[in-house]
């Protein structure tokens, strides 16, 4: 799960983190009001998204009078940020943090993430602040330093000050870097976060080394650990879809082709997309129904997919280890009664009850398309969706 800036800013402040003075707006009126309290002479209109990339994209604006701020919110509220992070169909704006604004001396890139080949929280700096990491990376692969953190004894006084050090801070600033580090750090841990970043951590013109920008991201494992956390959710910045699946409990990521697919398992879902590829089709979404799946929740699943306008053709892939073919056929029969579907269904099942189950599907007397292996599911369920495009008539019933 993401956060908002200003709520990373929060975490990350508690922690000992030191950030800018800045407090958050929901109306243009709220954003005037909430400078004249921070008071100072200028200041940053920040929109609040889910994504980086908002300063070239328009969502941060320095403003020096309260016009401005008015100006700079109404270009905001209401309206979507698209950044090079938010895909071409952006992210709505609805909050704004208003920040003082800093001079800045010197900019740094600080991330903080899980890397998985030590199995160790792995820092991440560079000396070319402002810039996103791929960049850096792939310009600047000299200013990154890199730095593993032992889990046992956590971030050690010593190694905070060697990162200081190479990325050649001025001495009288270490320790204001060591408490930086050392907070991320325990934030990181304290709070099963997946990735910390701050990009910039400014040295500012009255040398203090202050977090500008703050991003985090949580384990979903964990966040039952976490109701804090949990509730910083923020619907608004999710696609519809995954967030109306995660509150029926189930797992739904959305895709840009045409096939909707029914799967139970990560691992399935993969091969089933890669079939579908193979046999010359695109997978519009998938939907990981899991283990044990109950008629109705195969009911819900169909709900949801046929809810996305991309889904042209459905298919649906079961292998039965712990669910049960026959309950999946129910499922399918159950939601195809309701909800009329006018589009080719395909259903391949396989494991526990697989002769039942496909006994259901045939006694149904609906238009089921079904096939024994994967890869006659997809081309079946490819030719059928191409068929139905082409003839602009519906193909239905094979048996
Ligand atoms: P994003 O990464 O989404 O573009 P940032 O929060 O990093 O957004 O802001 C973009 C740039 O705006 C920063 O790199 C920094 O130069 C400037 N900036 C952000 N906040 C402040 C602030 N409080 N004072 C001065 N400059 C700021
Ligand atoms: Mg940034």
């Amino acid at each position: 799960m993401d956060i908002h800036e200003y709520q990373a800013k929060e975490i990350l402040s508690n922690f000992g983190v030191a950030v800018p003075s800045g407090a958050l707006a929901y109306s243009p009126e709220q954003a005037a009001y909430r400078a004249r309290e921070l008071g100072g002479e200028k200041w940053i209109v920040k929109a609040q998204v889910h994504a980086g990339g908002r300063g070239k994209a328009g969502g941060v604006k320095l403003c020096g009078t309260e016009g401005e701020i008015y100006e700079a919110c109404d270009g905001m509220f209401g309206r979507k940020l698209v950044t090079h992070q938010t895909g071409p169909e952006g992210k709505g704006i609805y909050r704004v943090y208003v920040e003082s604004a800093v001079a800045i001396d010197r900019e740094i890139y600080l991330g903080l993430v899980l890397d998985r080949s030590s199995q160790r929280v792995m820092i991440v700096a560079s000396s070319e602040g402002g810039m996103e990491i791929e960049d850096i990376s792939a310009e600047r692969p000299e200013s990154i330093v890199r730095s593993t953190v032992e889990p046992a004894v956590g971030l050690q006084e010593f190694q905070a000050r060697e990162i200081a050090f190479a990325l050649g801070l001025d001495p009288a600033l270490t320790q204001q870097m060591v408490r930086t580090l050392q907070g991320c750090y325990r934030a990181f841990r304290e709070c099963d976060a997946t990735m910390v970043e701050i990009n910039p951590l400014v040295v500012t013109g009255d040398n203090r080394v202050l977090a500008l920008d703050a991003k985090m991201s949580f384990d979903d494992n964990a966040l039952f650990r976490h109701p804090q956390i949990s509730e910083l959710r923020d619907k608004s910045q999710e696609d519809p879809r995954e967030s109306r699946a995660a509150d029926r409990g189930l797992s739904y990521v959305g895709l840009e082709g045409s096939i909707g697919c029914i799967v139970n398992g990560a691992g399935l879902a993969m091969a089933t997309m890669d079939t579908i590829k193979l046999a010359g089709g695109e997978p519009a979404n998938f939907l990981d129904i899991g283990g044990g799946a109950s008629p109705e929740r195969v009911a819900k699943a169909f709900r949801l997919v046929l809810s996305d306008t991309n889904v042209q053709a459905v298919l649906v892939n079961i292998f039965a280890g712990i669910n049960r073919c026959d309950w999946v056929a129910e499922g399918v029969v159950q939601a195809l009664k309701e909800l009329q579907i006018d589009m080719p269904v395909v259903v391949r099942l396989a494991g526990t009850n697989v002769e039942e189950g496909q006994k259901i599907l045939a006694q149904s007397g609906l238009p089921i398309i079904r096939a024994t292996t994967l890869i006659e599911a997809a081309e079946r369920a490819v030719g059928a969706w191409r068929n139905d495009l082409s003839q602009n008539t519906k193909v239905r019933a094979v048996k």
